[in-house]
């Protein structure tokens, strides 16, 4: 039985993904309900195939704003239109977890709500997905290392009727004040201001929520500390600049699900949770390190702040400059290394098998046997050539002649086989 300390979308999608593969889950709450503020408002071309492959996604994509460009002072600077409709969705965090809830019922999980988890002893597996103030991670003792980046941040989701395009984001800059507006669904604009400030481009009729926070960037010391384990917000936190907070967390959840549950059920040896730790860390360091300097030049009045933006604005109209930003936000250039990533193109994500969501053997029948007694579920795909074994999460495991997997997965899963019968929700 694995238990999940937190329902939002990491301990969501967690729960998801491990009862697709057939685990016991057991996913409880602080809270006394769901959250019913936006918070995360962007899921990106990655987070939504996460939700895709959990069965999660429903009509989120029609519900969506999409993105067509990054305005400052009204006029184009960053022209997302090339995406099409591969962009990042613009949709309310809470949208998103209803989702997520839904499937989990389905799945046949109920979340149980004002439950803390207040300890870290007697669970056969604990996975803490309970946010920035994780106590999990407090309980386990693991340090939250890093520094607060901005002060003082002023977040609001208002409804007004602003003469302004609404498939933009706006940045508005006067002399030392600052804001940018997001669209949201449902005629609403996210107003966030560094430096607590109010200024709009006119009147609000009405405000949804607003909440003032510090920005921080922070990684746990360690993802795993014996049977525990920390994923999304409990192991990292950063600017909001970007969206990729909950993006992140979601990633790190489907990373996390296949392999604790080839543990859980017996086919492979603990050690294989290494491969999460370091997988995931890179990922969320390289957002870490992105949306910091980001958010200090971006965001920070003064005027050394102020000279770098009038250095930097020029270059993200380039063309190269747009298409790696958006890539590298997109998260869909992810790919691992290590183990669980041989081969040419090893780690890298597989799109002809982006959305199956199970494990992929593409190529002749013959190692189909082997991959099912060890992995359980596998599809198989005819494929002249070199065998791939594509991992549920859409990344290339392992390339090369199909006698040779008995062997890899050996390697990998450090268990000898024991048959097993398929399971899979
Ligand atoms: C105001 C605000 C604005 C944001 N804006 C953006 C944005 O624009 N873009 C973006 O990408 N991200 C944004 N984020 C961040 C994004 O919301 C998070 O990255 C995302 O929610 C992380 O999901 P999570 O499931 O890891 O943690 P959370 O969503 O924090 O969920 C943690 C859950 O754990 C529960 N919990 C806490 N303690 C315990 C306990 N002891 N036992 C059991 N349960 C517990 C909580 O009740 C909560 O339901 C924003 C966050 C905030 C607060």
């Amino acid at each position: 039985m694995v238990t999940i300390a937190g329902a939002g979308p990491t301990g969501l999608a967690l729960a998801c993904g491990l009862r697709q593969f057939g685990v016991d889950v057991r996913i409880v709450d602080a809270a006394s309900g769901p959250a019913t503020t936006s918070r995360a408002l962007g899921l990106q071309p990655r987070g939504a195939e996460v939700l895709a492959r959990l069965g999660a996604l429903g009509d989120l994509p029609d519900k969506a704003i999409r993105l067509r460009s990054l305005r400052i002072n009204g006029a184009v600077a960053l022209d997302m239109g090339f995406l099409r409709d591969a962009g990042q969705l613009i949709v309310s965090q809470a949208w998103v977890e209803e989702r997520l809830r839904d499937r989990l019922s389905a799945l046949g999980v109920q979340i149980e709500w004002n439950t803390p988890v207040a300890s870290v002893s007697g669970w056969d597996w604990l996975v803490g997905c309970d946010g920035a103030h994780s106590a999990v991670r407090k309980m386990a003792g693991i340090a939250f290392e890093g520094e607060s980046v901005m002060e003082n941040f002023l977040l609001r989701d208002v409804h007004a009727r602003w003469d302004l395009d609404r498939e933009s984001i706006h940045v508005l800059l006067d002399g030392p004040r600052m804001t940018t507006l997001f669209p949201l669904p449902s005629d609403i604009w996210r107003v966030m201001s560094p430096d607590g400030g109010r200024w709009t481009p006119g009147p609000i009729d009405s405000v949804v929520w607003e909440s003032a926070f510090r920005i921080h960037r922070r990684q746990a010391a360690a993802y795993r500390r014996g049977n525990v384990l920390l994923a999304g917000d409990s192991a990292h936190i950063h600017s909001p600049l970007g969206g990729q907070g909950m993006n992140t967390g979601l990633g790190d959840a489907e990373n996390l699900a296949w392999k604790l549950a080839l543990v859980v059920q017996g086919r492979a040896a603990p050690a294989l949770l290494d491969t999460y730790e370091a997988e995931r860390r890179p990922v969320a360091a390289r957002v870490l390190a992105t949306t910091t300097p980001a958010t200090r030049v971006a965001m920070r009045p003064g005027l050394v702040s102020g000279a770098l933006r009038d250095l930097m604005w020029p270059l993200l109209t380039l063309p190269v400059v747009q298409r790696r930003l958006v890539r590298a936000a997109s998260q869909l250039d992810v790919r691992y290394s290590g183990p669980l990533a041989v081969g040419r193109r090893g780690g890298q994500r597989v799109p002809a098998f982006a959305r199956v969501g199970r494990w992929v053997l593409a190529g002749p029948a013959t190692g189909l046997e082997v991959a099912r007694e060890r992995l359980g579920d596998v599809v198989h795909h005819e494929r002249a050539g070199d065998t791939l074994l594509v991992r549920p999460d859409g990344h290339l495991a392992w390339r090369g002649p199909s006698e040779r997997l008995s062997a890899w997965l050996n390697e990998v899963l450090g268990v000898p086989a024991t048959p097993r019968p398929t399971t899979r929700s």
